[in-house]
């Protein structure tokens, strides 16, 4: 009923609106061992480990909805961050400077029955670089007796230890107290800023594909200045990009600028700033190099791209190096190894020359459109009406799920919700899927069908 669709799209929009667009980041770091987690799920009042309720991204996305007095927050836990065995100091350093880009104020951890170590310093350095609020935690003062060692961290120059115990709750209250009086109320790091219409793209693609040849190529010297495109705000690592007259905002680019950060390669530093920048960005444009094979690294990306409902556009790079003959291979391989993305524009530039990278706009404008597209109720069902009745769903153990109704409650990326007798076949759902697709478009997004059966 009319009413039934008003109530569900209500729904599906609050759903949709990033919920936490705007709330203060507190990020927790320190490093491993240390009791992060056990304090995050101390604020968070749950016992047990926090799970993740988006397949796809068991291990990257690591925001929590938190609440103290009150006040909303999100928490930014950096528990689950890996340390490689090789650098190890360098690469707790790394993260923790992303975890402090990212945020508006910082809780730093530090075992008190161990002291502060050399990595502990380092990290200090980026925390006073970074000038944000930073609050210094003790934990694992479980007693009275312990708190003398806490004191200890005034050595660290970052003011007052806290002592708390993450594992008992002792002192969690009175720290908690002094997070809320340094976070701002308003994120300054977490809404998307407003850029007045520019788009917000995010470049991604392993290292070396050539991103930062393509920012510098696209960019030029036609880098347009921030203030002179009037009420455009943005964040320092965000850069804003004019292709054919008209700006366009890549965002994070700062991971791509930097090139210390390349020969690291850690797997898992580098998916955390690919998730980072997706949250931001609008529609994703992920770069492959046409001389190499699809590799796993390349999938995982565009993966996150898809579990993000981001719009993509494919990037095939160094064309020049491409002859007959990899070509042949090429398609071979993109066909096997993309047939999930046949949906995403795909264009070959050579970022180095500049070569078709006037074709990248064109891209990036199909795959936005896609990704905004609605249909309207009327004709979904029209549509799906007569699909159904030509293709019916078939008969398992005596039964066939009949579909009822469909509406697609939101866009960006597309979210259809379809109401039937019975569970789908999941070959019969990408068979809607690819029908809807071919019907209404919805070029370079993924779209999210859900399945609600009704009695
Ligand atoms: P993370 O790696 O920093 O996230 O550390 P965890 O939260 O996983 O904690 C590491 C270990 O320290 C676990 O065995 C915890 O039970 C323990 N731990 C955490 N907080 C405290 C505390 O306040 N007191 C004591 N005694 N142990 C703690
Ligand atoms: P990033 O790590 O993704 O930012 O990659 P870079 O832009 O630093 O490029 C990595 C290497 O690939 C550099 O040596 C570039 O000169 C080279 N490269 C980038 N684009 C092209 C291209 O279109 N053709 C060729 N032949 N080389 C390229």
């Amino acid at each position: 009923t009319e009413e039934e669709l008003t109530l569900l799209e209500a729904q599906f929009d609050t759903e949709e609106q990033d919920q936490f667009g705007g709330l203060p980041v507190l990020a927790i770091i320190g490093r491993p061992n240390v009791g992060k987690s056990t304090l995050v799920n101390r604020v968070l009042g749950r016992r047990e480990a926090v799970v993740q309720d988006k397949p796809g991204v068991t291990r990257d996305r690591v925001s929590y909805p938190a609440e103290w007095a009150g006040r909303h927050f999100m928490m930014v836990d950096t528990g689950g961050w890996e340390v490689d065995v090789k650098g190890l100091d360098r690469s707790v350093a790394e993260q923790a400077e992303l975890a402090i880009e990212q945020a508006d104020a910082v809780m730093f951890v530090v075992d008190a029955n161990v002291g502060p170590t050399s990595t502990d310093e380092r990290v200090v350095q980026l925390l006073r670089q970074s000038g944000k609020p930073v609050v210094l935690v003790a934990n694992k003062v479980d007693s009275d007796q312990q708190e003398a060692e806490a004191a200890t961290l005034w050595s660290l120059g970052l003011g007052q230890p806290w002592p708390v115990s993450a594992l008992h709750g002792r002192g969690a209250g009175d720290l908690l107290d002094h997070v809320l009086s340094v976070l701002p109320e308003v994120s300054a790091v977490s809404a998307p800023k407003p850029t007045h219409g520019v788009r917000r793209v995010a470049l991604l693609g392993r290292p070396n594909v050539g991103k930062s040849s393509l920012l510098n190529a696209l960019a030029g010297s036609e880098r347009v200045v921030v203030n002179e495109t009037a009420g455009t705000t943005r964040d320092p690592v965000d850069e804003l990009v004019e292709i054919d007259g008209r700006a366009w905002c890549f965002v994070d680019t700062a991971g791509i600028r930097r090139r210390m950060y390349k020969s690291i390669g850690a797997d898992y530093y580098a998916s955390l700033r690919t998730q980072a920048a997706l949250e931001k960005a609008e529609v994703a444009m992920v770069l492959l190099d046409s001389a190499d094979e699809l590799s796993d690294q390349d999938m995982r990306i565009l993966q996150q791209v898809v579990d993000a409902g981001r719009a993509l556009v494919i990037v095939n790079n160094k064309w020049d190096l491409v002859d007959e003959e990899r070509q042949r291979a090429l398609r071979r391989e993109q066909e096997r190894g993309l047939v999930q993305l046949q949906w995403a524009p795909r264009i070959n530039v050579t970022a180095r020359t500049g070569w078709h990278t006037n074709r990248i706009e064109r891209a990036l404008d199909d795959a936005l459109e896609g990704w905004s597209t609605r249909v309207s109720t009327g004709r979904l069902n029209a549509f799906l009406g007569e699909l159904v009745a030509a293709n019916p769903h078939p008969v398992r153990g005596g039964k066939q799920p009949r579909i009822l109704f469909a509406t697609q409650v939101s866009s960006k990326p597309p979210r259809i919700v379809i109401f039937t007798t019975g569970f789908l076949d999941p070959a019969y759902r990408r068979f809607i899927e690819r029908r809807l697709r071919e019907e209404f478009g919805f070029v370079g997004t993924p779209i999210r069908l859900s399945i609600r059966i009704k009695e």
